[in-house]
Formats: C-alpha cells, structure tokens, sequence
C-alpha cells in the first residue's frame, strides 16, 4: 500500500532494515539462549547504532539527535520490531524527560545518553501503583542540599545494570507532596537491586526491582522543578506508546512473512500447505489486520507531527497494534504446526514477546479509557 511515505523517512527504514538483518538477527539465539546480551555484544551494537546514526533517533537536533518527525520514527521502529526485543533495545531511545536537563547535567546525563555510552533506566511502577501512576509512595523527604528517598519500585526495565535511574517519588513540601523525578546514580549508597523478575518473554532484557533505602540525591541529580514528576514521567508516554505500536507491526509483518513461506514450501497431502484455503484464509486475515494496524500507526505519527492532540489516536494505535501482534503470532504459529512451537524458529519468540506489548506503557483497557474519552468528552471522566 502507498502510504505516501516521503523518500528520505524510506531512507532510513531501509537502513534500519539492513541493520536489523546483518548485526540483530545474527545474535538473536545466543540472547535468547542465554537470556542475556553480552556486555561485549551491547557494546558493540550500540557503537555500530551510533555510527550509523541510529542511535537515540527519537531525540531532537539541540540534543544532540537527528530531528527527526514521529512518522520516521515510526518507520525505523517499525523495523527493529523485527528483532527480538532485547537486541531491537541496542538502538537506544533516551527519554524525553532527560530534555530538561540543565547546565552541567547535559553533559553529565543527557548527553552520554544520546551518544550510547550510559545506560538509563526509568523508574515509575511501584507494587501499589501501576495503571495509577499517581498513587506512587516512594518518599522523598528534604535535607540540606538534596533529598533523601525511600521506596522500592519494581517491573524496571534494565534498572539492574543502568548507569542511572530516573526515578518518579513524591517529595514532601509544607503544603503537601508532589511528584518528582530524581536521578539515582549506580552505586548511591542505601541503592540496591531487588528481585530480577522471571518472565514469560523479552529474554536478555531484564526487569527488576529497585530499592531504595534512605538514598541521598544532591540537588544537582533534579531533574526539572520539583512538582514536574509526573509531567516528566509521562512526557514521553505518546512517544512510547506509539513506538510500542510500530514495533508490534514489524513484529506481527515478521511473523507474517515467516509464516506465508512455510505455506510455499510446506507440503502435506501431495500439496503445497498454502494451496489449502483454510489456511489461505488465515493468511488473508492476518494481512488485513497488519495493514489496519499500519494504517493507524501512521495516521497518529502524522497526528503527533502536526501538534495536534494526539491522545486519542496514538492510543487507538497502541491498542490495535499490540492486540494484532498478538492474533497474527498466535495464527502464524498456528500455520507453522509443530514448527512454530518450537524454539527454532523465531515465531515461539514472537509468540511470547509480543503478550507484555498490551501491558507495558498503559494496559489495553488504559488506552481503551483514553479513547473513550476523546469519544464521549472528558466530563464524563471527572
Ligand atoms: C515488559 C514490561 C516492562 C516494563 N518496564 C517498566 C519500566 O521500565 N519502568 C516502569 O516504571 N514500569 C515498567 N513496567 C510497568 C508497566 O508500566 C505496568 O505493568 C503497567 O503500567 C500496568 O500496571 P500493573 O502491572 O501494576 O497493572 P495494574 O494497574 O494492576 O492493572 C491490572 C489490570 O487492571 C486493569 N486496570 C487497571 N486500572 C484500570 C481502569 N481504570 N480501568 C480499566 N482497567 C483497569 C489493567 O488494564 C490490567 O488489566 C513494565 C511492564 C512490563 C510488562
């Protein structure tokens, strides 16, 4: 289908492309084998990203990144969808909430961010607060020249080996609390790593707890004014939203395409599997939904491109991409027979990963929410 997609945003898809296939997919049994991305390798794709301007291309010019619109963005996260979700991880996005760095933290946090050679994570979710960001309890209380934080957040990605976290707490003010976003250093004494979360998918990209028992941050490590926690930590939820949405149609395209070429080469019967028009039908289906999944996905990148309120459509994205992703797998696999079960083909990983798609940066029934109020008004919220 033409999309209308101008020549220099193809551009840098295909880059992406010839990325994904030459230095992602190469590695992708090993990280799934060992559940884990050497340090060496992440080094290395990390390096290979920035040299070839991939890295932190979500970022704009006077932070060091390439400017680019949402509808490219979508684009080259559409094609690391195609790769497992930790190695796709190697073309880091730092999130919005470094921009606003001041003075020397550019230097010291947002910059080496954009050029691949710190780690962040960013710590919102909390056992008691999840869908409900705002009922957060990690506490940070005032002391001379900083804040002393206490509370344990969990289900954070890379937290156990990122060189800082971002971390949303409420900090105490004479008239109340008010959400604020921190930046704890590796190694803060009174910092520590909880439970690495076991998991169904996403192997070699780890999930944790984090704990922090009476961890002094300077003043230095705020970022923004304090109240703006949860304005920061949600400043890049559209764009996460909607890169979770590109990366689930290169996922369900890859499982797709996967799947149309057993049916070629597959016989039973004396016939080629495709030649059966059950299954010819399936594959009919999953085409259909791949493209109206597309279809939206680049209607709310060109939403978010014009200013507009974006909300509504990028949730509608959201919603339908992760939900595909999840129908086309499953039918793919389906296609596959026994082959797809097993973990010889990149369909059983696919399968799994795309589940935590429909959870991770709102829930479906949270983008659900978001749509109807665009479509009912927002009073009816109140
Ligand atoms: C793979 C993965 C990576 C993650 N990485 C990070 C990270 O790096 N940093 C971070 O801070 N967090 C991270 N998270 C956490 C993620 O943001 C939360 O899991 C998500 O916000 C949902 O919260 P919850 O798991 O507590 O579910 P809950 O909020 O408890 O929801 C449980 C169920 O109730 C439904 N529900 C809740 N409220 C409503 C409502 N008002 N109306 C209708 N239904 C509702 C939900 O849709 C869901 O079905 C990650 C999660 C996953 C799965």
């Amino acid at each position: 289908m033409d999309y209308l997609i101008p020549e220099e945003f193809s551009q840098f898809a295909e880059l992406t492309r010839q990325f994904v296939r030459q230095e992602l997919w190469p590695h992708e049994e090993e990280v799934e084998r060992a559940d884990c991305v050497a340090p060496s390798l992440a080094a290395r794709l990390r390096a290979k990203a920035v040299e070839l301007g991939l890295f932190g291309f979500n970022m704009p010019e006077e932070a060091g990144g390439p400017g680019l619109p949402y509808l490219a963005q979508v684009l080259i996260r559409e094609q690391l969808g195609q790769a497992s979700v930790a190695l796709a991880d190697m073309v880091g996005r730092p999130p919005k909430a470094l921009l606003v760095c001041q003075g020397e933290q550019r230097q010291r946090l947002l910059q080496p961010a954009v050029r691949g050679e710190k780690i962040w994570a960013f710590a919102l979710t909390e056992p008691g607060a999840g869908s409900d960001a705002a009922a957060i309890r990690t506490r940070a209380t005032r002391e001379q020249g900083g804040w002393r934080l206490n509370g344990t957040k969990h289900f954070i990605s890379h937290g156990n080996h990122a060189d800082y976290v971002i971390v949303i707490a409420k900090a105490s003010q004479a008239d109340g609390d008010v959400p604020a976003a921190f930046v704890v250093e590796r190694g803060a004494a009174g910092f520590s790593v909880g439970r690495i979360h076991r998991k169904m998918g996403w192997r070699g990209y780890p999930i944790c707890e984090l704990v922090f028992d009476g961890v002094f941050v300077g003043d230095d490590n705020v970022l923004g004014a304090i109240g703006d926690g949860l304005r920061l930590g949600l400043a890049n939820i559209l764009e996460s939203r909607i890169g979770v949405a590109a990366h689930c149609v290169g996922m369900a395209q890859r499982a797709y395409d996967y799947a149309v070429e057993h049916l070629r080469v597959r016989r039973q019967f004396g016939r080629q599997l495709g030649s059966f028009q059950g299954l010819q039908w399936m594959v009919a289906d999953m085409a259909v939904e791949i493209e109206q999944s597309r279809a939206l996905l680049y209607a709310a990148a060109r939403e978010m491109d014009r200013g507009g309120d974006a909300r509504a459509a990028v949730s509608m994205a959201k919603l339908s991409a992760t939900e595909m992703a999840g129908r086309v797998a499953d039918r793919a696999l389906q296609l596959l027979g026994g082959a797809g079960y097993m973990a010889e083909s990149p369909i059983e990983m696919i399968y799994r990963d795309a589940r935590a798609f429909r959870i991770g940066e709102g829930t479906s029934e949270i983008q659900k929410n978001q749509i109807a109020r665009a479509c009912l008004g927002r009073e009816m919220f109140a």
